[in-house]
Order: structure tokens, then sequence, then C-alpha cells
């Protein structure tokens, strides 16, 4: 299977005095699994269906493999879709469920192909059950079969690991990228789950009331956020008072020089510090103080303030003991790039 290359180009729809969609480009290159991010109400599944043809643009055009569809019905753009929701039929097997797909699509049957599907997504051994003997993870591998058999163009994927629990999540997400790069099907994936997307996604973009505030691989998204907004829905964000040089090109916080992720005019500013990149030592000089210490597991959160600045910090946990409430500290930060909140 070889993907295909999708264009969305300046796409509006509004719902009433709601613009669910603001002039919307979004190209995804063939065999690229992009995932949309962004609060509820951005955008992302009125996107989605917009693509899949279920939701007509007010204007704009939706390209496929360079095929205009946007006048085409749902049933005719040869997509593969999951949903949060698992949509199997009940009365069905797993083996009958991904064969009902192929039929539907009035595919040609291979033999043998529905029974491949399942064994791609690790159910080689469950074609016979029903969907209610099956777990939600296991449904929705059997969605994603079902989605995968019919040799779709694109395969749209809206929410779909929402319903389950955080450990068949994370599951769940690392065998769709494996499965989606072994196939090599242009995806689309939506998802208010920061982590997931960072996780899954050769590129993420980040909505913003009906536009793309940001298309970037998951690592420049996280350290190098292109506005406050991606900073602050995109993983947590101190706040920090800083001077901007006279070139623009860095801010000055806490004593330390820190690259700008885009250049901003000279003088008073606050930084958007990652707590990873703040690091907090004891030394009974240290203008810090520890204000709180919260245990999280591998690595705790520290409450510091210096001076009239309050900062976190992610430390690892091997140091909480030394890092008591109203121990004295040294706060120093890594030199990373940062972004303005403006
Ligand atoms: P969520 O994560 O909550 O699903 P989303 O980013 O996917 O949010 P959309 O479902 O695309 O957001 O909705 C975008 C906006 O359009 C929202 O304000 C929503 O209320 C509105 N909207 C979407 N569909 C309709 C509809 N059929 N009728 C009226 N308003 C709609």
């Amino acid at each position: 299977m070889t993907g295909v290359a999708v264009h969305l180009n300046g796409l509006r729809r509004t719902f009433g005095t709601v613009h669910a969609l603001d002039n919307l480009d979004l190209s995804i290159e063939a065999g690229e699994l992009i995932c949309l991010l962004g609060p509820s109400g951005c955008g992302k599944t009125t996107a989605l269906r917009v693509l899949a043809g279920l939701e007509d643009a007010d204007d704009g055009r939706v390209l496929v493999g360079g095929k205009d569809v946007t006048a085409l019905p749902a049933n005719k753009r040869d997509m593969g879709m999951v949903f949060q929701a698992y949509s199997l039929f009940p009365h069905l097997t797993a083996l009958d469920n991904v064969e009902f797909g192929l039929k539907l699509r009035g595919r040609r049957r291979k033999p043998g192909r529905a029974a491949e599907m399942l064994e791609l997504v690790g159910l080689s051994k469950f074609t016979a059950r029903y969907p209610h003997q099956m777990s939600g993870g296991q449904q929705q591998r059997v969605a994603l079969a079902r989605a995968l058999a019919i040799e779709p163009a694109v395969l749209l994927l809206d929410e779909p690991l929402s319903a389950l629990d955080a450990k068949v999540r994370v599951q769940l997400r690392d065998e769709i990228k494996r499965i989606q790069s072994s196939v090599g099907t242009t995806t689309l994936f939506v998802t208010h789950d920061q982590e997931e997307a960072l996780a899954v996604a050769d590129r993420v973009g980040v909505m913003r009331a009906g536009k793309l505030e940001q298309l970037a691989s998951p690592s420049d998204v996280y350290q190098r956020p292109a506005s406050a907004f991606v900073a602050d829905f995109v993983g947590v964000s101190n706040r920090l008072p800083g001077a901007v040089s006279a070139s623009g090109d860095s801010i000055t916080v806490l004593g330390t020089s820190l690259p700008l992720v885009s250049p901003a005019p000279a003088g008073p500013a606050t930084a958007l510090v990652r707590p990873e990149a703040v690091s907090v030592t004891p030394a009974e000089d240290g203008a810090g103080r520890v204000l709180t210490c919260s245990f999280l597991g591998p690595t705790s959160r520290v409450t510091v303030t210096v001076g009239e600045t309050l900062v976190v910090a992610q430390v690892a946990s091997g140091l909480v003991p030394a890092l008591t409430p109203g121990t004295a500290v040294d706060v120093t930060l890594a030199p990373v790039p940062v972004a303005l909140d403006l």
C-alpha cells in the first residue's frame, strides 16, 4: 500500500456564529501521520469530517492524491475510519465485522484478507469472538483492522483511544503507530490529548479557533512552540519575567540568557519556561526558597520562590529528600529556546 498526499485548501465552515473552520490550510504528505491537536471546540473533528465527506465546507477544496474530491460524497472518497465509540456490529464476530467492511465497500474479496488484517492488529486468536467477548482495546483493534482492510487512500482516526483506560491507551497508540508506518497509509488522527499526539504523529497540527496555530514535528511543537497558546496547550510552562536583549534573539531570565524561538523587540517580557528546564540545587546562599514538593513517581514537582517570582521545577525524585520546604536553593535554567507570552 502506498499513501497519497492530502490537501485541505482554504476550508471554511460556520455553524451559526461559530467559525468551526476559518480558512484552514493543511497538507499531509503521502504516508504521513498528522495529529490534529487542540482544545475542545477548536474545529478538529469538523476538519476530519470535511475530509471524510461527512460534512460540507462552506468554502475551500479537498484534494486526495491530486484529485479534487470536494464534491464527492463520503462513500466515494476511499477513506477508512475509526471513531471513539467502537461501532462494531454486535451480532458479528471479529472476522465477520472486518469481512462486512469489505462487502460494504463492494471490494473484491481477497481470500484471507480479513484474517490477515486481524493478524496485523494482533488479534489472530480472537477471530471468532463477538464484540461483547472482547475488551474495549480489542474492539478498537478490530475497528482498525476493518478500516485498513479496504486499503483506503486515507485513514481517519477520530479520538480512537479516548474511551479506553490509560494503560490500554498507551499500548494501542504505540500499536497504531507501528501498524500505520508498516502499511504506509496517509493518516489524520484527531485528539485533544497532547501526550498521545506527540507520541504517534510525524507532525502535529495545533489548532485554535478553526485555524492551524502551528504544524511541526512533535519535538518542535514542544521545544519550539510558535506561540504562547501552543506552549501552554502542549505541556506546562512557567511564566517568568525577563529582559529581551538588544539583538532581539535572546532573553535573560533569573540571570541566564535563553535563546528565543522567534525574535522579539528588546525590553521587558515574559518567557515561557518548561519545568524540566529548571534545576534546583540546595545552596546555603541560594536566592531561592523551596515552597512545596510533590512526589509524582520518577519525577517530583518542586515550587520555589525567587524574590517575588514563583518557579515550578520538575526534578528527579532522588533529589526530593534534600528539598524540604524552606530549603535555600540555587535555581538555574537550561539554555533551551523559549517562547514569549505576548
Ligand atoms: P471536541 O474535542 O470537543 O470534539 P473539536 O475541536 O473536534 O472539539 P468540532 O467538533 O470540530 O471541535 O467543533 C467546532 C465548533 O463547531 C464547536 O464550537 C462546535 O460546537 C461547533 N459545531 C460542530 N458541529 C456542529 C453542528 N453540527 N452544529 C452546530 N455547531 C457545531
